[in-house]
């Protein structure tokens, strides 16, 4: 058995230990590049969201090279994601691959139990093992991610901090046992707040929402962190892998309240769940407008029904907290420059903001 997954930013590292301590032959799929676009695409209904079509290409990629076991996420909830994997069953069975495909529900006992099937005769112990080493080097990961976020827009010779990150993300990748992982992520951390800095800058914040594969994966957002820290915005991205294994999968106590909280927070704007992270998007735009943010982003893919709804509501919210939001919508058409002026303006705006506000003061 050679088992595979779609890519999602750095969640390949993840599952590439996970299985290769259940003792499978793992194999990740190609990097993905404008040719697992363009077969995607090639071979998807075309009104489909942009992820369906990303992942269908990284399936036939890995596909190609010899994978015969895929393991994806299934899906609940009004959006289209609980179609995805039988769809993409279809397609590919259609162009004539033949493979076992394992769609893992939002739920721990399901996964598990899917999960022991390409386990190779592991023990539950065994399997727990290599659960906590995937989810150490999740943590391990997001937390560089978040430190990098930070220093990013502060730095003051652009790149520094990146290399950091991209050793320890590696080496974190390479790593077999939880102290060593943990050990990285610290020592990456603590070189991060050494970097040298810029003196007395008051970065722009950024609040970043939207739907979660177009928040983690950054060739589909283009690179969106990066180019905002760049251009000097301290970015809060409000999910991370973990955050959503956490409050999903694992459903984790301290998640579900937060859900909770945020939930009563977008209530006045809307009244129930949409599927996806559409709810999400507005009640973080609430919370970080009332911690005085300077902006927010929403980015998602073209034709993903909850963020439709959530940036048909976002406006009044805006206006509400007087918080401008710009709202990014990807597809397989998506330019660099088109992004790129909208986000330059936008953050010309934000910084003009600033220096009004600032004068208003004097
Ligand atoms: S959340 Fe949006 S992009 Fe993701 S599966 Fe649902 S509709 Fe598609």
């Amino acid at each position: 058995m050679i088992i595979s997954f779609p890519h999602m930013g750095n969640m390949h590292v993840v599952l590439r230990s996970l299985f290769a301590g259940f003792g499978c032959e793992v194999m990740t799929p190609p990097p993905i590049s404008k040719k697992t676009l363009e077969l995607g695409a090639k071979y998807s209904p075309e009104t489909v969201c942009l992820p369906f079509k990303m992942t269908l290409g990284n399936f036939i990629e890995v596909l190609d090279q010899g994978a015969d076991t895929i393991v994806t996420c299934g899906g609940v909830g009004p959006c289209r994601l609980g179609y995805y994997s039988e769809i993409q069953k279809g397609i590919l069975n259609r162009l004539g691959y033949k493979f076992n495909l394992i769609a893992v529900e939002p739920d721990l006992i399901d996964a598990l139990k899917k999960l022991r099937l390409v386990s190779s005769g592991k023990s539950w112990l065994e399997i727990y093992h290599s659960f906590k080493i995937a989810g150490a080097k999740m943590s391990a990961i997001d937390n560089v991610e978040r430190q990098l976020n930070f220093i990013r827009c502060r730095e003051a010779f652009r790149g520094s901090a990146e290399k950091i990150a991209r050793r320890a993300i590696d080496s974190i990748d390479e790593a077999q046992d939880i102290g060593r992982i943990r050990e990285i992520a610290d020592t990456a951390i603590g070189e991060l707040k050494e970097v040298k800095q810029i003196n007395n800058i008051e970065p722009l914040k950024i609040g970043l929402v939207g739907e979660i594969y177009v928040m983690l994966e950054p060739y589909i957002n283009q690179e969106l962190e990066r180019r905002m820290g760049e251009m000097g915005v301290e970015v809060h991205k409000t999910m991370y892998l973990s955050d959503y294994v956490r409050a999903h999968l694992l459903k984790k106590k301290e998640y579900i309240s937060l859900h909770e909280v945020l939930a009563a927070l977008a209530r006045p704007y809307l009244g129930h769940y949409v599927g996806g992270h559409g709810l999400k998007s507005i009640a973080q735009t609430i919370h970080m407008g009332q911690q005085g943010y300077d902006g927010m982003i929403q980015a998602y893919p073209f034709t993903c029904m909850p963020e439709v709804i959530a940036k048909n509501i976002l406006p009044q919210v805006s206006k509400d907290l007087d918080i401008p939001v710009l709202t990014l919508s990807y597809d397989e058409q998506s330019g660099e420059a088109g992004v790129l002026t909208r986000l330059e303006a936008f953050i010309d705006l934000l910084k003009y903001r600033r220096q009004r506000k600032a004068a208003q003061l004097k």
